[in-house]
C-alpha cells in the first residue's frame, strides 16, 4: 500500500488527532495516553468483516463503518460504561479507493463524533476482505453492570424493540429493502443504549446487549447469574408493522423477535419489587430453574421454539 502514509495523513486530520477529553496523547506516537481518573476502565474489542458480518450492496461504506463503531461500543453499554477512546483497525483490499477509503473513514469519524468517544489510534493492513476491528474503553465505577447479578424474581426488561435488525437483513438480502421502507435502516443504523445503560445504574441487577439474538442472549445472562428465565411472548416490544411484514416474507414474527441478532438493545433485569424498571419494557422474570429460557403464550403454557440464536450469514 504505496499511499499509506496518506492515508495515515488523512485519517489524523479527519479524526483530530484523536484529541478528546482525558486523551494526553492522540494519533501520533506509538500508542496513545490517557489520563487515569478514579474510575475502572472496561475494555472490548468487535471486528465486523466483509461476507461474514456485511455485504457492501447492504449499505453505503459509511454507514457500514458507523455501525461497525456501534456494535463495538453496544457491549460498553451493556456495562454501564462510559466511552472514553477508541482503536480502530482497518483491513483493507487493494482495490478499494482513496474516495471509498475516504467514506470509511467519514463514517468512522461521525459516529466517534456522535457518542464523544474519540479515536486515538489504530492500524492500516491490506487483506482480501474489508474488515474492521473496533477496540473501545470506557469508564465505570465498580465492575459497572454484569451478566452475573440478576436474581430470583427478577423482572427481564428490554429496551427499545426486537427483531427490527433481523427483518431490516432479511429485506437486504433479498434486495429488497426499497419495498418496504425504513426497516433497513434498523439493521444498517443500530444505536449504542449508553444513555439508557446509565439510566438503569443502581436500577438493574444484570444487563446483556442484543447481539445473538434475545432468547440467546438471555440465556448468556441466566447462565452467568444460575438461573432460568421466562419471556411472555405477547410483551414482546414489536415495532408497527413488523408482524405484517414478517408474515409477507414467509418468517414467523415470534421467531424472528425472539431469535433475530444485532438489534443491540439492552436486555436487563430489575428487582421485582424495584420502584421504576429504567427506559425499556418489561417482558418477563428470573425464574429458579437454571437452563434455556422458556417463552410462554398468552394461555401461560410455554410455546414450542425452534431452537438457534442469529447465525451470521451465509451459514
Ligand atoms: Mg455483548
Amino acid at each position: 500500500m504505496s499511499d499509506e502514509f496518506d492515508r495515515i495523513a488523512r485519517l489524523r486530520a479527519r479524526f483530530n488527532d484523536g484529541a478528546g477529553p482525558g486523551v494526553l496523547l492522540g494519533i501520533g506516537d506509538d500508542a496513545a495516553v490517557l489520563a487515569a481518573s478514579g474510575d475502572n476502565l472496561v475494555l472490548s474489542v468487535d471486528t465486523s468483516v466483509q461476507g461474514v458480518h456485511f455485504e457492501r450492496a447492504f449499505a453505503p461504506l459509511p454507514v457500514i463503518a458507523a455501525r461497525a463503531f456501534s456494535a463495538a461500543l453496544s457491549d460498553l453499554a451493556a456495562m454501564a460504561a462510559l466511552p472514553r477512546a477508541a482503536l480502530c483497525s482497518l483491513i483493507m483490499p487493494a482495490q478499494l479507493t482513496e474516495a471509498e477509503f475516504d467514506a470509511v473513514i467519514e463514517g468512522l469519524a461521525d459516529a466517534s463524533a456522535r457518542y464523544a468517544c474519540p479515536i486515538v489510534g489504530g492500524n492500516l493492513s491490506a487483506g482480501r476482505e474489508l474488515s474492521i476491528t473496533t477496540s473501545v474503553v470506557g469508564l465505570v465505577e465498580g465492575c459497572g453492570l454484569q451478566r452475573s447479578g440478576a436474581r430470583l424474581g427478577d423482572r427481564v426488561c428490554v429496551t427499545g424493540s426486537l427483531g427490527g435488525a433481523a427483518l431490516g437483513l432479511q429485506l437486504l438480502q433479498r434486495s429488497a429493502a426499497g419495498r418496504a421502507p425504513g426497516w433497513a435502516e434498523r439493521w444498517q443504523n443500530p444505536q449504542a443504549r449508553i444513555a439508557e445503560a446509565q439510566a438503569l445504574r443502581g436500577i438493574a441487577t444484570a444487563a446483556i446487549d442484543v447481539s445473538d439474538g434475545a432468547l440467546q442472549d438471555l440465556g448468556h445472562l441466566c447462565e452467568a447469574s444460575g438461573l432460568g428465565a421466562e419471556l411472555f411472548a405477547e410483551a414482546l416490544p414489536l415495532e408497527p408493522g413488523f408482524r405484517e411484514l414478517a408474515r409477507e416474507l414467509g418468517l414467523d414474527p415470534l421467531a424472528l423477535a425472539l431469535h433475530g441478532g444485532e438489534d443491540y438493545e439492552l436486555l436487563y433485569t430489575v428487582p421485582r419489587d424495584a420502584p421504576s424498571i429504567g427506559p425499556g419494557t418489561c417482558i418477563g422474570r428470573m425464574t429458579p430453574a437454571a437452563g434455556a429460557p422458556s417463552v410462554l403464550g398468552a394461555d401461560g403454557r410455554p410455546l414450542p421454539l425452534a431452537g438457534g440464536g442469529f447465525k451470521h450469514f451465509p451459514g
